[in-house]
């Protein structure tokens, strides 16, 4: 914990941390050491994590890296955070991401972007950790903690984990209880860790998931081993290689690395097979209908009247002008946007070509993926992200569906609700790091996390 509080001191460049609590941490250690020398110590017991601002964090600031939420300090503690403290963790402090997990580089957070450790080559351009979970990795890859959080509603931790050389997984959808972090589109958010390595990974989620009553959709399930679960034994295995993912254009390194992957599976003894999912092509769009349609509900809240901030308001001013000026000057221009497409998607006029045609997309997008899984087949390899790393201030005033593009691997995976994991998998050719993705079956994060564990 000591090594981690002056290596974040001396990182202040990087923009991970947004909130330190080094008085929590030293606490929690001393706690911690105790609970070691009784031997009463479960594994994530004293190791020192960052939290992502997503989540709420009783009596610490937790501002979902938003103007609006300025000043807001939670009452209560986020179910998977008082989880983790529970197992004997340290929280080290609040970690930067987009503006409500709304981004793929961390440029949309009111604290400005977290940056990536990583460099092309001996180019000094500094580049975007990706996002939204942008502060998770870039902390977690500098060494500035041992683990973070992260979450992932169309990709934020396994873009973000790709870009900085690190291992991200999503579990199942309701694996982790959403209970205390703040919203951003319900059917889709999932809680997950961001850690250095498949092992770490599985012991932390471990720690992190189980049924919680506070969330209706966490599942009422047994958390399994998932250490135990790594044998690095993928014999007989039967891993899809699905052919609507060789995008046009797809860059030759990208294409590379999967073949790399592809030949690593199979040399340990895996089965490779194409598979097809013949949705794939509308996730993007669908994704782009869903999500925001679910943000604008979830934003109403922001009323300022009951979090953070309020205008400042004129003589005459009535409630409308508050509400108003108080979310056109505490919302940004990404998050805006949202709330507006939202609001379009849902209204009376458009929802049956919009949001109703994006929900039955998305059951036939969880049916390819049904399909496959009932022919046999155990996981599916693809590359995590369309490139390496981008530049900072590269993608940030191009069109929004650029930014939008980076989200193509990994959106189906929170449509159909399976677990995802981005693993390391090699270097382009400036020496940036660039994961693969593995998707799995519904509640099997253990086979999922084996699968990578061979991979790794
Ligand atoms: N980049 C995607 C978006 O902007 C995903 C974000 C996320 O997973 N939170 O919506």
């Amino acid at each position: 914990t000591d090594a981690c509080l002056s290596a974040i001191e001396g990182a202040g460049a990087l923009n991970a941390f947004v909130h330190n609590t080094p008085e929590i941490a030293r606490e929690q250690a001393a706690a911690a050491d105790a609970r070691i020398a009784k031997g009463d110590a479960p594994a994530m017991c004293g190791i020192p994590l960052g939290i992502k601002d997503l989540f709420c964090t009783k009596g610490v600031p937790s501002q979902a890296a938003s103007g609006i939420l300025e000043g807001f300090t939670p009452e209560y503690e986020s179910t998977v955070s008082q989880k983790l403290f529970d197992a004997g963790s340290v929280m080290l402090g609040k970690l930067n991401m987009d503006e409500f997990a709304m981004g793929s580089s961390n440029e949309t957070s009111v604290y400005g972007n977290a940056v990536n450790p990583w460099r092309r080559g001996n180019d000094e351009t500094a580049l975007t950790p990706g996002g939204s979970s942008g502060g998770s990795a870039a902390a977690v890859a500098a060494d500035l903690c041992l683990a973070a959080t992260g979450t992932d509603t169309g990709g934020s931790i396994r873009q973000p984990a790709a870009f900085t050389g690190i291992t991200g997984i999503k579990p199942t959808y309701g694996r982790c209880s959403r209970w205390g972090i703040v919203a951003f589109a319900s059917s889709l958010d999932q809680a997950g860790p961001m850690t250095k390595s498949v092992r770490d990974a599985a012991i932390m989620l471990e720690a992190m998931c189980g049924h919680d009553p506070k969330d209706s959709t966490s599942a009422d399930l047994a958390v399994p081993d998932f250490e135990a679960a790594l044998t690095g034994d993928i014999r007989g295995k039967t891993i899809g290689i699905p052919r609507e993912y060789r995008m046009d254009g797809m860059p030759e390194e990208i294409e590379a690395l999967w073949q790399e992957g592809i030949a690593k599976m199979r040399d340990a003894g895996a089965k490779i097979v194409d598979i097809s999912l013949p949705h794939t092509k509308y996730a993007l769009p669908t994704y782009y209908v869903i999500a925001p349609a679910e943000a604008s509900s979830n934003l109403a809240r922001y009323d300022g009247v009951r979090y953070g901030h309020r205008a400042k308001l004129e003589a005459g001013d009535g409630i409308t002008e508050m509400y108003e000026k108080t979310r056109a000057e505490g919302f940004g221009h990404e998050v805006q946007r949202r709330v507006m497409v939202g609001t379009y998607v849902l209204s009376a006029g458009f929802y049956d070509a919009y949001y109703n045609r994006a929900r039955k997309v998305r059951a036939l997008i969880k049916r390819d993926f049904e399909q496959v899984f009932a022919d046999g087949v155990d996981a599916i390899l693809t590359p995590a992200t369309p490139s390496a790393a981008f530049g900072l201030g590269e993608m940030k005033n191009a069109d929004p569906v650029q930014m939008y593009l980076n989200d193509v691997f990994t959106v189906t995976v929170n449509l159909a609700g399976l677990p995802g994991i981005s693993v390391p998998g090699g270097m382009d050719r400036q020496g940036l790091p660039l994961g693969l993705q593995l998707i799995g079956k519904p509640w099997e994060e253990g086979e999922l996390l084996n699968c990578a564990y061979a991979l790794e």
